[in-house]
């Protein structure tokens, strides 16, 4: 089979003008979508590569200097694209610049001078890749992911694609002087076609799923997080806790939960209304929050119960925590935006001590000993911490 460059360039044409559709009705009606500068950026493309099929058949004004100019607009196109995504400012003069050089080094070049046409317009599109690297690599959330690799590396890939084409028209091999048209074929030329069809697709890919990963890293963390207080939701603190509980058993360290009730809560809704009993929800929430450590985990176990997980923490260390945000509860007036409301909560202990290390007591089990630790410090008239024993065999002997 012969490649001939004319089916390449047409290929190159219908691939990007795909893209850019594809991208157009999916973004559309969206404002500052960084999927919609992309598929402007292969729409441009999609159109310079459709006049330099043409070239011969259109003035050479379309084909030659038009063609450049829009393929580097495309490029700073996709430069802003990243920008956007990265929530960050258009970097106007790294977009401006290699299109106002093209346009003003096409212009002036007469249209037979096709080796310094392929050198400049080589440099200064391997610059423009430079500069797409440089922000991708600044990037240090995308690169968690694996899509950033496929843009990082279809990027990478162009830049010595187009050096090579440079040092190859400035040596004259290939015999480019001779070359008139980007149409005849030239085994560079071929190599430069094909590598840009399968590295355009690849980044463009890249950059599509990178917008894809970001969303659903979003999402995954929304999941995870209690709308109201802004802390871990039951599921979270579960998944958390019972990855703790192992890491615990593992390293035969203690580990303490904390189960906290906000007393007469009821009462604080019937007095004050719903919105305000939000507010002390999220007030208290946020007062545990400020006196943990950053290894403890706090999260909403239910409509105004906390549960803490404190690693390493034996039972007078876990009686001294609770008993701190017991006090800064009681002594801390809630929802002031509103009124001014003091609260009190009760709190559960349950312990996980080292010498129990053997007898895995589960974190479900621990849960329960919280609970009717809870339960308990409730009965004993409320704004107190009760706490019971873990019950197991090596903790009972200790
Ligand atoms: P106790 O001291 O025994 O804990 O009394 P209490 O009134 O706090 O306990 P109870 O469990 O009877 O009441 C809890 C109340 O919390 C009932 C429910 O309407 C309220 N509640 C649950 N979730 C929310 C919420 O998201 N916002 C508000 N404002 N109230 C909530
Ligand atoms: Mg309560
Ligand atoms: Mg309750």
């Amino acid at each position: 089979m012969e490649l001939d460059n004319r089916t390449l360039l047409f290929s190159l044409v219908l691939v990007c003008a795909m893209m850019a559709l594809s991208l157009a009705v999916v973004s559309w009606g969206r404002e500052h979508d960084s999927l919609k500068k992309w598929g402007g950026a292969m729409a441009l493309e999609s159109l310079a590569w459709s006049l330099g099929a043409a070239r011969g058949a259109i003035p050479d004004a379309f084909s030659i200097v038009l063609f450049g100019v829009l393929l580097v607009t495309a490029q700073a196109m996709k430069l802003a694209a990243i920008h956007e995504y990265r929530e960050l400012p258009w970097p106007r003069w790294q977009c401006l610049l290699p299109v106002g050089l093209v346009l003003l080094i096409l212009a002036a070049l007469p249209y037979e001078d096709a080796r310094n046409r392929l050198i400049f317009g080589s440099l200064i599109y391997g610059a423009q890749m430079l500069m797409i690297l440089r922000i991708l690599l600044a990037d240090t959330e995308s690169r968690t992911g694996r899509a950033w690799w496929l843009l990082f590396g279809a990027t990478a890939a162009i830049v010595p694609m187009f050096a090579l084409r440079a040092i190859v028209a400035f040596f004259g091999t290939f015999e480019f002087a001779t070359v008139q048209s980007s149409v005849a074929p030239n085994p560079v030329q071929l190599a430069v076609f094909v590598g840009l069809i399968a590295l355009s697709m690849l980044g463009s890919m890249g950059f599509i799923l990178m917008v894809k990963e970001r969303a659903d890293r979003a999402i995954r963390a929304l999941a995870m997080i209690d709308s109201l207080t802004g802390i871990f939701n039951r599921r979270a603190f579960m998944g958390r806790a019972e990855k703790e509980y192992a890491i615990a058993r593992r390293n035969k360290t203690s580990l303490a939960l904390l189960m906290i009730d906000i007393d007469f809560f009821k009462r604080i809704n019937d007095e004050f209304g719903h919105p305000t009993g939000d507010d002390v929800l999220a007030d208290v929430a946020h007062l545990l929050d400020l006196r943990l450590r950053k290894q403890d985990t706090l999260g909403r176990y239910g409509g105004e119960e906390f549960c803490i997980l404190l690693p390493s923490t034996d039972e007078a260390g876990a009686m001294a925590v609770a008993e701190t945000l017991r006090d800064t509860v009681e002594k801390t007036p809630l929802a002031t935006g509103r009124k001014s409301i003091s609260a009190t909560v009760s709190i559960g202990v349950a312990v996980c001590p080292v010498s129990c290390s053997e007898c895995n007591l589960g974190f479900a089990k621990m849960l329960e000993i919280a609970d009717a630790a809870l339960y308990q410090a409730k009965r004993d008239g409320r704004n107190r911490i009760v706490m019971l024993p873990s019950g197991c065999r090596d903790a009972a002997a200790s």
